[in-house]
């Protein structure tokens, strides 16, 4: 069976790897072959928003899935016959506009930050008398590792946060002061069975995700998470792996977003869980039977953002995996990832923070 994927960036990369000892074989679409999929498959090449190219990519696999969230759902649509997308395209949909989104998790009775919709500089006022500050507007669309998204501290800063973001739709929600964000990533079969990680616990800096540490105890929260999950994969007829991120804020979860594919907080469970996200989404969309997603130990995942370290250094910590994606080196970029398999909690979480002290010093570190 040939997998069609769309975007061939490093989550793309990550499902091949996972992919080829179960039989696939795979077809990318993307801007250009030198990329991080390209070394590993071939690559049809053109923008991704071409129905022409993704007609010719569904006329030479049977499935098509996608690694970027961003591609015209009218494109694909147009192009490949829906029951041969995966994950289905009402939740890429959903996922794609931020107030698709929070409105979904409101419909699902899934908590979520309080938020307005703002096409206007009178409408931007609105939302900030109703929703306070400080808070943040961010682009409906196109948003990630936080771009597109801006905070405003007082009413001061309104002015250039408007003429920064305004020429597009536009969300302003309260900022949120949580005490920690996690994430959690499952499952859903086209029989519709349903498989869900452990809780991921993640460290942001600057937007960007710096550090997982999975599995994470916290037992209610992981159990509330796992509801608003399966409630979403049953309310979308759901396949392939799906991600939502909460902040937690006293104790109470809040759904900050999701996301329609494999997610960079669920790199860890290539080596610290029984099947990894990239296969089970695979399996997943190919109909094949789910595998278990229990943890095989206490797992660290650092993040390689803007340029590697010392490859020949960090291989000398004691089982770690490396992880290059073959990108070029540049500013706030994932260039890759590492991870650590510990059996004990307390010493996976020593050992990541003295490897994220050479990395990241401005990270405020786990205890
Ligand atoms: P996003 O692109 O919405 O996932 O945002 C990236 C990161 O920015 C989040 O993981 C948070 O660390 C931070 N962030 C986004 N929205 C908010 C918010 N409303 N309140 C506090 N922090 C936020």
């Amino acid at each position: 069976m040939t997998i069609g994927i769309v975007g061939a960036g490093q989550l793309g990369q990550m499902l091949a790897l996972a992919g080829y000892p179960l039989g696939f074989d795979f077809l990318f679409v993307d801007r250009s072959t030198d990329t991080p999929a390209g070394r590993l498959a071939p690559v049809l090449t053109g923008e991704l928003n071409d129905p022409a190219l993704l007609s010719r990519l569904a006329g030479q696999v049977e499935v098509v899935t996608f690694d970027w969230e961003n591609v015209a759902v009218e494109a694909l649509a147009a192009s490949v016959p829906a029951r041969r997308i995966a994950p289905p395209l009402r939740a890429l949909a959903a996922a794609q506009d931020r107030l698709t989104e929070k409105r979904t998790f409101e419909r699902l009775g899934i908590p979520t930050t309080r938020f307005a919709a703002v096409d206007s500089r009178a409408a931007l006022a609105r939302a900030v008398r109703r929703i306070g500050l400080p808070g943040m507007l961010k682009t409906r669309r196109l948003g990630y590792d936080g771009k597109g998204q801006q905070l405003v501290r007082s009413a001061s800063e309104l002015e250039a946060a408007w003429s920064r973001l305004g020429a597009v739709p536009l969300l302003y929600e309260e900022l949120v002061a949580f005490d920690y964000e996690v994430s959690i990533i499952g499952v859903r079969g086209r029989d519709g069975a349903i498989a869900i990680y452990p809780l991921n616990r993640n460290y942001h800096h600057d937007g960007i995700l710096r550090l997982t540490l999975a599995p994470w105890p916290a037992a209610p929260l992981a159990r509330l998470a796992a509801q608003a999950l399966r409630r979403t994969l049953e309310a979308f007829r759901y396949v392939g792996v799906l991600t939502i991120e909460f902040f937690v804020r006293r104790g109470k979860l809040l759904a900050n977003e999701m996301a329609p594919r494999v997610h960079n907080s669920g790199h860890w469970t290539i080596e610290g869980a029984v099947t990894s996200q990239f296969e089970n989404h695979l399996r997943a969309i190919a109909g094949l039977p789910l595998g278990a997603t229990g943890a095989r130990g206490h797992t660290a995942m650092i993040n390689l953002i803007g340029a590697l370290p010392s490859r020949q250094r960090w291989l000398t910590e004691a089982g770690l995996h490396w992880h290059d994606y073959g990108k070029a080196p540049s500013h706030g970029r994932k260039l890759g990832h590492c991870t650590l398999v510990d059996s004990n909690a307390r010493r996976r979480t020593r050992r990541a923070r003295a490897l994220l002290r050479r990395l990241y010093p401005e990270l405020p570190l786990p205890p």
